[in-house]
C-alpha cells in the first residue's frame, strides 16, 4: 500500500509538471489561434495568404486537443467527473483502510446525512484522502484518534475534516507543509509530495483547503468542495481553453 503511495505520489508530481507546461502552452496557443482567427475574419478570402491563416488556426487547434489530453492526465481537468457522495467516498475508503493502514488508530466517523453532492473525480478525491490518513497515522506513531467530518457548511460549500491528536506542526512546518517535496519523514518514509497532491486535487475541483495544527495537540485538515449545483462546468469538446480557464 505504502509502495503504491509513493508510486502515485511520483506520477501525480510529474502530472503537476505536466500540467505546468500544458496550461503556458495553452495560452500560447490560444493567442495563436486568436490572431489567425481575427485575420481570417478581417481579410476577403481571395486574399493571398489567407488559404496560410486557415492552415495556422487548424494547427492551433489541433495544439489545443494535445494540450487538452495533457491537462487531463495532469488532472487539472478532473478526469472522470461525476456528481459524488462524499460521505460514500470517505466510507468505502475507511472499509479499506481500518484493518491496514488505520489498524492501530481509533476511528471517530461524524457524516452528515444528507450531505449535497459536489461535482468531481471520485479517485482523485479518495487519493487525496488517503494521504491525509497517511499523515494522520504518522503524526500519531500510529495510535490516536482519528476524526472523519463532513458537513454543509452553507449555500456554497461542502467540507470534509481530517483530524488527529498527533504531534502536529510548528507554524514553520505548517507553513511550509504544502510544498512539493518538504517533509520532515525519514528518508525512504516521506516523498514530501502528500500534501502538494491533495492541494493539487483541491485546487482542480475549484475547492480550497485549510490545515490548523499545534504542536502536541495535533492537525486539523478541511477540504472545502462547491456543492453540485455552482461547481464544474463541463469541458468543452475541442480547441484551446480560454486563458486561465486551465488552472
Ligand atoms: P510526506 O507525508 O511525504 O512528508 P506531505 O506533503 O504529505 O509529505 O507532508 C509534508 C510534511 O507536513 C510532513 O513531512 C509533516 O512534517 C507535515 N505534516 C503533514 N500532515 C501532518 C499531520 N497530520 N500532522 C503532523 N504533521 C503533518
Amino acid at each position: 500500500l505504502e509502495a503504491q503511495l509513493v508510486q502515485a505520489q511520483k506520477m501525480e508530481s510529474l502530472g503537476n509538471l505536466t500540467g505546468g507546461i500544458a496550461h503556458d502552452m495553452n495560452n500560447v496557443l490560444g493567442a495563436i489561434l486568436g490572431l489567425a482567427t481575427a485575420k481570417l475574419a478581417a481579410l476577403p478570402p481571395d486574399t493571398p495568404g489567407y488559404p496560410t491563416f486557415e492552415t495556422i488556426a487548424k494547427a492551433a487547434l489541433r495544439g489545443g486537443k494535445m494540450v487538452r489530453r495533457l491537462l487531463t492526465f495532469a488532472r487539472v481537468i478532473p478526469e472522470d467527473v461525476a456528481s459524488l457522495d462524499l460521505n460514500a467516498i470517505l466510507l468505502e475508503e475507511v472499509e479499506l483502510l481500518e484493518n491496514t493502514l488505520l489498524a492501530k488508530v481509533r476511528l471517530e466517523i461524524d457524516l452528515t446525512p444528507g450531505l449535497r453532492p459536489v461535482r468531481g473525480d471520485a479517485g482523485a478525491i479518495s487519493n487525496a484522502f488517503l494521504n491525509l490518513c497517511v499523515n494522520a497515522r504518522d503524526a500519531m506513531a500510529e495510535a490516536g484518534t482519528l476524526t472523519l467530518r463532513t458537513r454543509n457548511v452553507d449555500a456554497r460549500w461542502v467540507e470534509i475534516q481530517v483530524e488527529d491528536d498527533g504531534a502536529g506542526m510548528t507554524p514553520e512546518i505548517l507553513a511550509r507543509a504544502q510544498e512539493p517535496f518538504f517533509t520532515t519523514k525519514p528518508q525512504g518514509q516521506g516523498t514530501g509530495l502528500g500534501l502538494s497532491m491533495v492541494y493539487g486535487t483541491v485546487k482542480a475541483h475549484q475547492g480550497e483547503m485549510e490545515i490548523q495544527s499545534r504542536p502536541g495537540a495535533g492537525t486539523r485538515v478541511t477540504l472545502r468542495f462547491p456543492a453540485a449545483d455552482d461547481a464544474l462546468p463541463e469541458p468543452a469538446a475541442a480547441g484551446p481553453l480560454p486563458p486561465d480557464e486551465a488552472g
